[in-house]
């Protein structure tokens, strides 16, 4: 066990505005995975204290959605202009928490930023439509509103965007949110619902509740919750969609994924090697697009390996917050030993361990370090091809055609990312119409949608119906009305007791 040198602080949760101290008598510990130090103590909520978080919602909700929308516009801005100042210090905490990179925590927190600034162009996305006259005197006419209180459940990989894919929205709808972060990385959103405050979001409007199961199943329960976003792994997402729906929900449960990046023997071979090392190995492949199988081609497979090898081979690994890391360790001694335990299988399931990460000295740190592993001669039907690894361990599957390569893409139960490497824009512009996945690159490793389009995966990548963020957050956060008017002379009415007629 690693000894707490540095001092441990108490993570609350924040409900009306305010930190407040779980009395649950339930705690966790978060770690900085760099060190294997306890960093902090996080109070897991009660159903009493979710029940506290929904009822101050409730209550906020009220004057909220009452709110003009030029007033909300404005506050979106300021919220927008908040992180940008303190993006550093979200990033530091996103490295002290998580592991990630000061680099990549910097891009988590810009990518966050997006949606924020997508946010702020609430007045046009909320428009309706109108018809005028659609019988004699009559308008008709669709209006988007709120739907009242809204809970966001989100995973540990990214502390700060995944909330912010949530709540900017969310709450720029008019809606109140409650927030359920992961207990592995709660300081993030601590300081995010601090600025929400400091921008001018009323106190109520956005809550955090901190904990586990027993808060994220009060949340599903509650009569007065109108809505669940999820993002993390697929068991849980798919539980959260059956349970929050039966409960009369709408719910978007964004699940696992085991993304597939197809290279072309005509693949230009540097840049589809940079593009695999970058998106297998970046935040220590603790992301859910990251690229977990390289799909290799005919005869590109021995060169494209080589030329990942090579790259591998300088890659720095250790404390993300050190100048010059390029990958950190991995969220928890578990998760990591877990991960490594891959590669125990896969010499004895007939695979080729080309770079072992295990061998590598800072696996023997305190730290939760496992360098970037190379598996060739991957198969479906063995635990490296059929599990999400969630870790630095890129496999090789070697196909001869692209017919093969497609097959393997379409029967993967995960259906979040893929790409496809190729110098031939009409293979390509194929793969793009016969993938059966929800995000596709075309010579782009993680084409994670920017804010103005939304994200979501098929299969077992997202249950639900609708993406999240962008256009379909707008939708799932809003629910329709329509209006059918008339503003008659006073002088022509009458009775008429037939079924009103349009013509
Ligand atoms: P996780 O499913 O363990 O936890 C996610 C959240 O659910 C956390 O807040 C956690 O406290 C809560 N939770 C965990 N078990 C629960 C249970 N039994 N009942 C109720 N709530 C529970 O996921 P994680 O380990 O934090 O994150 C990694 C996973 O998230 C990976 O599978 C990754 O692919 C996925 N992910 C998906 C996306 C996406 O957009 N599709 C994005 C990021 C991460």
């Amino acid at each position: 066990m690693a000894t707490t040198t540095t001092a441990v602080t108490t993570v609350n949760h924040w409900i009306g505005g305010e930190h407040v101290a779980s009395k649950s008598g339930r705690n966790g510990v978060v770690h900085n995975p760099a060190t294997g130090e306890v960093i902090a103590e996080v109070g897991f909520a009660s159903a009493e204290e979710v029940d506290r978080a929904v009822a101050t919602a409730k209550a906020a909700f009220v004057e909220w959605r009452a709110t003009p929308l030029s007033r909300r516009t404005e506050v979106m801005f300021r919220f927008r202009e908040l992180i940008v100042k303190n993006r550093a210090q979200i990033a530091e905490i996103l490295t002290r928490e998580n592991g990630k990179t000061t680099a990549d925590a910097l891009g988590e927190v810009s990518r966050g930023l997006e949606n924020v600034e997508f946010a702020c162009g609430i007045p046009n996305l909320l428009k309706g439509g109108y018809t005028e006259q659609a019988s004699k005197g009559v308008d008709v006419y669709q209006i988007r509103q709120p739907l009242g209180v809204v809970a966001g459940i989100t995973p540990f990989n990214f502390p700060a965007m995944v909330p912010l894919w949530m709540i900017a929205n969310a709450i720029a709808c008019g809606n109140a949110f409650v927030l359920k972060p992961s207990e592995k990385v709660p300081g993030a959103s601590v300081l995010i619902a601090e600025l929400a405050k400091e921008a001018g979001v009323p106190d109520g409007v956005l809550n955090l509740v901190q904990g586990d199961k027993v808060a994220v199943d009060r949340l599903l329960e509650h009569p007065d919750v109108k809505a669940v976003s999820f993002v993390g792994s697929t068991p849980v997402a798919k539980q959260i969609y059956e349970t929050a729906t039966r409960n009369g929900k709408r719910v978007q449960a964004l699940g696992g994924a085991k993304n597939h990046m197809v290279v072309l023997p005509d693949a230009e071979l540097a840049m589809a090697a940079d593009a695999a090392v970058s998106a297998a190995y970046g935040a220590a492949g603790e992301r859910c697009m990251a690229i977990s199988v390289v799909v290799a081609v005919g005869d590109v497979a021995d060169p494209l390996i080589d030329a990942i090898r090579e790259r591998i081979a300088r890659i720095k690994v250790g404390p993300g917050s050190e100048p010059g890391i390029e990958m950190g360790p991995l969220i928890t001694r578990e998760h990591r030993d877990r991960v490594a335990g891959f590669l125990d299988k896969a010499a004895g399931e007939g695979a080729t361990v080309v770079v072992d990460g295990r061998m590598d000295g800072a696996a023997s740190s305190e730290g939760f370090f496992l360098a970037p592993s190379l598996v060739d001669h991957v198969k479906p039907g063995t635990a490296c091809y059929d599990h999400e690894i969630f870790g630095p361990v890129l496999s090789v599957v070697r196909v001869g055609t692209y017919a093969e390569a497609l097959k393997l893409v379409n029967e993967n139960p995960y259906g979040n990312g893929t790409a496809i490497f190729t110098q031939n824009g009409g293979a390509a512009r194929q793969f793009q119409f016969d993938a059966e996945v929800g995000m596709v690159g075309v010579n782009v490793p993680i084409p994670v949608p920017v804010a103005y389009y939304s994200f979501g995966g098929w299969k077992s990548s997202l249950f639900g119906d609708l993406h999240i963020y962008g256009p379909e957050g707008v939708q799932f956060y809003t629910r329709a009305k329509v209006v059918t008017s008339r503003w008659p002379d006073p002088g022509v009415s009458k009775v008429d007791l037939g079924f009103p007629q349009v013509r």
